[in-house]
């Protein structure tokens, strides 16, 4: 073999919650992986998210209400969801494709595909935990919306029945239930809604504890390895190139690169209508009075996970492209929130302020399955705001795909094809 050159049966390019799922289930099955990093893994939206296992959120982002919030919100800086004003015309094209799926059939459909994903990779995660012991501060005892404005309260009186619909439990409760029920929560809160299917896990021990799985299954995850180019004929892509010149070989190449594979998939003439929806968190030392419970506080959106190791808080939606600066005005919304809502809204010392890119694509279906117009290149990306919560389904349906079994799922709703293009 020659010295810079690396083969295997399966390379998988990103080492996040999808790359290193999909790494393990095609070990699993038997296949020789090695999975590339520009960074190592977790560098990407993997670490710092809020870490909620969440099949409550099988609606797409893309439903009617979207659309009147956006609207609302335009041009706030500090706001749950912003646009940064500029000419992207990538950008304002994906925007037009979001706003146009806001409606009708569209909307339930997502619904569907995406609560089957959720339902599968909710039971195969506690599966895999249960199996091999991972250490992720997992819990599973739902997670509770809470709320301080009648009206808001008010438009989720349906959830219930809707969420029932889809094989999910949800619960109404007032406000002396909601706070008798997370004493953590303030006078100012008057109810809540607990999804009974929810759970919760520290992501960046996740991450760890995947890298590490993938490795005692004889998987190679190689570090500070930037895929720069691939060599290519027709429809084979036959090696990729990192940035210091190595080559990696293989039979069959897995994109897991999340928001990065616009600018990546470039390189193969593939054009990949994600967006990075940029997100923050910021992460204390656990305060006295931390609620049990994931929440999110609904009416500014912010989500608040407390572990035995610690507390975030965690969210917001930013469309500014590939800008990774941490905007103080967005960092402060998210305090700002937690003191409407809670006795103890921060911890007393700050371990990490964090920015990550989350992995749009305007129909928020992820994509998985073969690239179009390659036979052995696939795609595991675009999971946007439920990568984690998706994770381990979507490993084990790569695997399915790749190794021609029969599926669990149809994979039908989340065909690369549907949005992607080859156009060389
Ligand atoms: C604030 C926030 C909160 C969130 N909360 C939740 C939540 O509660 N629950 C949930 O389910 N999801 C949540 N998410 C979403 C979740 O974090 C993402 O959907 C998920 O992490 C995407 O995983 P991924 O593996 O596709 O991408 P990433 O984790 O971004 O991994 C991509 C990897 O690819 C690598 N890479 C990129 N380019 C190259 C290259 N050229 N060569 C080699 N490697 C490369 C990167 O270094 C990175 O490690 C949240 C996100 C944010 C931002």
């Amino acid at each position: 073999m020659n010295a810079h050159l690396r083969q295997s049966d399966v390379l998988i390019i990103g080492a996040g919650v999808i790359g290193l799922s999909s790494a393990y289930q095609l070990l699993k099955a038997g296949r020789q992986v090695t999975v590339l990093d520009a960074r190592g893994p977790g560098a990407g939206s993997s670490h710092g998210n809020c870490g909620t296992l969440t099949p409550s959120h099988a609606p797409p982002l893309a439903e009617p209400a979207a659309l009147r919030r956006a609207l609302a919100w335009m041009g706030r800086s500090d706001a749950p969801l912003y646009i940064r004003p500029r000419m992207d015309p990538a950008l304002w094209h994906w925007l037009i494709r979001f706003a146009l799926r806001c409606r009708g059939a569209a909307v339930e459909q997502a619904t569907t595909a995406r609560a089957v994903l959720l339902k599968q990779s909710a039971e195969l995660l506690q599966q895999l935990i249960a199996d091999t012991g991972m250490q992720c501060e997992y819990r599973a005892e739902g997670l509770l919306y809470v709320f301080r404005e009648q009206r808001v309260f008010d438009e989720y009186a349906d959830l219930p029945e809707r969420m029932g619909r889809l094989g999910l439990g949800a619960t109404l409760l007032d406000g002396a239930a909601v706070r008798a029920l997370e004493p953590a929560l303030n006078d100012s809160v008057i109810g809540g809604l607990r999804h009974e299917n929810d759970a919760q896990l520290r992501p960046d021990r996740y991450v760890a504890e995947l890298a590490r799985l993938v490795r005692e299954a004889g998987g190679v995850v190689v570090e500070d390895a930037s895929v720069s180019g691939f060599e290519r004929r027709a429809d084979q892509v036959q090696a990729v190139v990192s940035a210091d010149g190595r080559r990696f070989a293989a039979r069959q190449v897995v994109a897991a690169v999340g928001a990065w594979s616009p600018p990546l998939l470039k390189g193969l003439d593939l054009q990949v209508p994600i967006q990075p929806g940029k997100g923050y968190s910021i992460t204390y030392s656990r305060p006295q009075r931390a609620p049990r419970l994931p929440l999110v506080l609904k009416e500014r959106s912010v989500c608040v996970t407390t572990w035995d190791s610690g507390y975030r808080l965690g969210s917001t939606m930013e469309f500014s492209g590939y800008d990774d600066s941490l905007n103080p005005r967005r960092l402060a919304a998210l305090e700002r929130a937690a003191r409407e809502y809670l006795l103890d809204p921060v911890g007393e010392s700050v371990v990490e302020r964090w920015q990550g890119w989350r992995p749009m694509v305007f129909d928020d279906l992820p994509l998985i399955g073969l690239a179009p117009g390659y036979a052995n290149l696939w795609l595991a990306t675009g999971h946007g705001m439920l990568g984690v919560s998706m994770s381990a389904a979507t490993g084990a349906l790569l695997r399915q795909l790749m190794l021609d079994q029969s599926t669990d799922i149809d994979p039908t709703p989340f065909r690369p094809a549907r949005v992607v293009t080859r156009c060389d």
